[in-house]
This record gives C-alpha cells, structure tokens and sequence, in this order.
C-alpha cells in the first residue's frame, strides 16, 4: 500500500519504519528532518498526495487538529485515516464525522513496544475499515483489537494510561518503602517480579527506577496530558475515578517541579520528595 506517514517522533519513526520492511510505500513528514528508511517529503500535502492510509502519530489534540485539515484537503477521498495518537476521544469523534474512513488506533507498549514491532492497539471505527488496517497493524503490532465506533480506542487507551500511571505510582512508593527500610530493593523488586505483583512495567523499569535513569521513553509531559484525558473521558462517561484522580495530582507535581522532559517512571522523584 502507498502510505502518507506524518509524525516521526519516538514512536513514529521506528513504525514507519517497519512499514517500509513489510513491503509499503512510506512517505513521512515531520516538522524536523528525520532520517528514517522512507521517502521523507516536504510537506503533509506532499506525503498524503495520492495514499492509500494516511497515518497520523502527532504529539495531542492540539498537533493533530493542526495538520488534519492538511490532510482532508490533499487526500484522496476514499483514502484510509488512522490516528495513532494518543488524543481526547472527542476530538476522534470529530475527526470521524470529517472523513468517511476514520481509525482512532491509539498504542500501548512505549518506545520498546515500537521498535520491536509489538505494540498492542485499541481501535474505533467501523469494521470495514478495521479489517482493511490489519496490514498495518500487523506491521508495527502484536495485539490489535476493534473495541467500538469512533472514539472507542481513545477510551480503551484512557483506561490503559489509568493503569499504567497507577502503577508506577505504586511501585515508586514500594521502591521509596524498601530504600528507606534499608532491605536490598533489587532483590525484593526480583521478588516482587516473580509473584503476584508482577507487571510488565516491574519488568521493563525496575533495573532503570533503582539507577534513578529517566530518560525517557514516555516522557512525563505526555503522560500529563493522557492524564487529563483519562479525568475528561470519566467525565464523560459519568464515573469516578479516585485513584486516577490522585495518580494524575502526581503527575501534575511531576511537570510542576521541572520533570516533564524525563520519563514517566520519574514519579519516583515525586514520591521521594514526599518523605524528605
Ligand atoms: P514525539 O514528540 O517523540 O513525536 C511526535 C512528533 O510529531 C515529533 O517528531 C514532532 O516533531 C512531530 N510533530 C509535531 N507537530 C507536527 C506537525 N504539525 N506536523 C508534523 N509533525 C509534527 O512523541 P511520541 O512519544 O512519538 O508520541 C506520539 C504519540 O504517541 C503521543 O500522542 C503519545 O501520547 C503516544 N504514545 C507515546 C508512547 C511513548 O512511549 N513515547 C507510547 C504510547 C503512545
């Protein structure tokens, strides 16, 4: 397939490149030059001309209500969209009602889930168009699942980020418990790995959190803003959530003291901060 590829950030640019290795024509467009395996255009006009999928992975709403109208403007009509990114679900409804074949396919699985192809993706939309994406998803990753209409992924992606937010959380504070009881925390991390508090975040972080090494990855300013989405999509869907409330306040203490280029996992230094 000819695919129009616009944002090639962290995540964007390892699966554009792993489109171009399973055989698709990619042009990519970022605001900044990037060197990647595709042909890199000039403009998202340029990159879009012509596509048979146009994928955005845009920072927020804001990036992707930018470059849309771009776009819908130079795309061809029966052209596939797919919004990789991580934007309120509204805003996907929107977009839905302003281009016929519409994906919302938000990640989970982070940079590592990116470059190893294994990204899990929740999707909104109708089924038709769902089915003519799974080469795509198929390219760049392992889970993919149609949960709903348009919106859909964003809300599947709100959860995701309640969950992952939270646990880091937690395992900042069993970290901060351990250290300040004098125990061996890579050991009882080991533990807690090998039990029933195992979790892919304990697996992937723990090595890094101990070394208090925060680069990131997913950095804190993103996970603030999906913060913000998770409260506005509880809203919106009339529940409450008081652990997502309270994980999102120290996400905001995060950003507030300075840490929103570092990583996600730098909560740590929050919880640190709290018993200094
Ligand atoms: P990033 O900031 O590394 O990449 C975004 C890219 O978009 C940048 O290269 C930027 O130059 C480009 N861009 C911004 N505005 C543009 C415009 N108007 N036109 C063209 N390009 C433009 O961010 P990322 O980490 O790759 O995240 C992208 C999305 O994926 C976000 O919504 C994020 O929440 C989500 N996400 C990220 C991760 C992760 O671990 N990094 C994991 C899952 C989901």
């Amino acid at each position: 397939m000819k695919i129009g590829f616009i944002g090639l950030g962290i995540m964007g640019r390892p699966m554009a490149g792993h489109l171009v290795r399973a055989g698709h024509e990619v042009t990519g467009y970022d605001l900044s030059p990037v060197d990647f395996e595709g042909a890199f255009a000039g403009s998202v006009a340029e990159a879009v001309r012509d596509a048979d999928v146009v994928i955005t992975m845009l920072p927020a709403d804001p990036q992707v209500e930018a470059v849309f109208p771009e776009i819908s403007a130079n795309a061809r009509q029966d052209a596939l969209y797919i919004d990789f990114s991580t934007i309120t679900p509204q805003t996907a409804q929107k977009l839905a009602q302003q281009w016929k074949r519409t994906l919302d396919a938000p990640v989970s699985g982070g940079e590592k889930g990116a470059i190893d192809a294994v990204l899990s993706i929740m999707a909104g939309g109708s089924a038709a168009d769902f089915a003519a994406a799974e080469p795509v998803f198929a390219a760049v990753g392992r889970t993919y699942r149609l949960v709903g209409g348009p919106g859909s992924g964003q809300y599947v992606k709100a959860a995701n980020q309640l969950v992952v937010g939270g646990a880091y959380a937690l395992l900042a504070e069993a970290i901060v418990l351990m250290e300040a009881a004098g125990v061996d925390a890579a050991a009882g991390l080991d533990v807690l790995a090998g039990g029933l508090a195992a979790s892919r975040i304990l697996d992937l972080k723990r090595t890094s959190m101990l070394a208090r090494d925060f680069r990131p990855g997913f950095r804190i300013d993103l996970h603030h803003k999906d913060m913000g989405i998770v409260l506005d999509a509880a809203r919106g869907a009339g529940v409450a959530v008081p652990m997502g409330a309270l994980t999102a306040q120290l996400v905001a203490a995060a950003r507030a003291q300075g840490y929103g280029g570092l990583d996600h996992s730098a909560l740590l230094k929050v919880v640190e901060g709290l018993s200094r």
